[in-house]
């Protein structure tokens, strides 16, 4: 049996007339950039984050949107920007490109996530915005911080790139991910919870003045066209990403759900197969709602040696990610060394993610988690 670690076809067959559909619609259209597609869906997802009409703003990709947010947060050269190392590298990658100096802060064990503790104790006078990232699907419980933050003029940029629909209860409500701090960064790569059919990104604010200075910024600057206010980029959605987007929108919640049971069921079946010593299973903090963008084990001994073998028998399991940030060729300008983070790099070297999607059958959990324990008990 050979076991993608992702698979869209499966849950593409459920949309697809509907889909097709609305190509057919843009097709007669022939509009094409931002427009009516892109209104519906930025007011739908409006909706479903529970913030303002007029709050969502759609860009081209993830990158771009934590691009645009910091360049709606007037980032600039020599601006000091607190950020984990352990994440895609789009996060810090943006903050370099503005001349902004990623500033890291190890992450906690048992999440994966940006210790904040630690965080707090590397701001500096310089220091201009704080950027968790929610991975793999798990928010960072950083509303505890957000009013010290502001008090000393630290805006919050949340990476949600892996964690659209992922939620977080505290302070006796429901907290969106991408809501809690000033701007929320998400990217609909295909193979994100909720993906297009190319590139496509939103960045999503409270605050109706930084929307529309958004909305300025992804058309070069300029609020009425050939007149410009201040330099920009060229970052829209397009109609064909803004309708399929819309589609699998309505489909989302119950997609998460889905990946929440093939979690609690990989979790019975490293019970059942007796691997649990060599393996850790992700953990949810207390009032997180996981939606497991990814589903991310750590293996104590012979990470690289249990996926050669399970690549070989036919599964798709990878690691994400193999080098933390501060050691990344292009940041040894910043100066780091090994040794500086030593959670992140424990986690590179014993992080494997197992295949988790909307689709993914028990009885391929099943063969996944039974080769594991031929691996570890020959
Ligand atoms: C995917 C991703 C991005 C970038 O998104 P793109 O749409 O690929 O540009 C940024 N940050 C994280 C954590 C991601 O996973």
């Amino acid at each position: 049996m050979t076991v993608p670690i992702l698979d869209l076809s499966r849950s593409f067959g459920e949309i697809k007339p509907e889909v097709l559909a609305a190509m057919e619609r843009i097709f007669d259209a022939q509009s094409f950039i931002l427009g009516h597609e892109v209104k519906t869906f930025e007011a739908h997802c409006d909706s479903y984050l529970g913030v303002p009409e007029g709050s969502c703003v759609g860009c081209a990709s993830g990158t771009d949107a934590l691009l645009l947010a910091m360049m709606s947060c007037d980032i600039k050269p020599g601006d000091e920007i607190i950020t984990t190392p352990f994440t895609f590298f789009a996060t810090s990658g943006t903050a370099a490109r503005l001349g902004a100096v990623p500033v890291f802060a190890d992450v906690d064990p048992v999440t994966y996530n940006i210790d904040i503790q630690q965080a707090m104790t590397k701001i500096t006078p310089r220091t201009k915005a704080f950027l968790p990232v929610h991975l793999f699907g798990q928010m960072t419980p950083v509303e505890g911080i957000i009013s010290e933050l502001h008090e000393r003029g630290i805006m919050m940029i949340e990476d949600t790139a892996q964690a659209f629909g992922a939620t977080r209860f505290a302070d006796g409500g429901i907290l969106r991910a991408g809501t809690v701090g000033d701007v929320g960064c998400f990217s609909f790569f295909p193979t994100k919870n909720l993906g297009g059919c190319g590139d496509g990104g939103m960045v999503v604010t409270r605050d109706k003045e930084r929307a529309d200075r958004l909305r300025r910024l992804r058309v070069h600057g300029s609020g009425t066209t050939y007149y410009h206010d201040e330099v920009g980029i060229n970052s829209r959605l397009d109609a064909i990403q803004a309708a399929i987007l819309d589609i699998k929108l309505s489909r989302l919640e119950a997609w998460n759900e889905e990946r929440r049971k093939i979690a609690d069921y990989y979790k019975l079946l490293f019970k059942t197969y007796d691997v649990q010593e060599f393996i850790t299973a992700p953990v949810e903090l207390a009032g997180n709602y996981h939606i497991y963008h990814q589903y991310v084990v750590r293996v104590r001994e012979k990470r690289d040696a249990l996926m050669e073998y399970l690549n070989a028998e036919g599964f798709g399991v990878r690691v994400y990610y193999p080098l933390p940030l501060h050691l990344q060729p292009c940041f040894a300008y910043l100066g780091y060394k090994a040794g500086d983070f030593p959670v992140s790099e424990r986690l590179s070297r014993e992080v494997l993610a197992l295949p988790v999607f909307p689709g993914l059958k028990a009885e391929e959990q099943e063969s996944l988690v039974s080769a594991m324990r031929k691996f570890f008990r020959k």
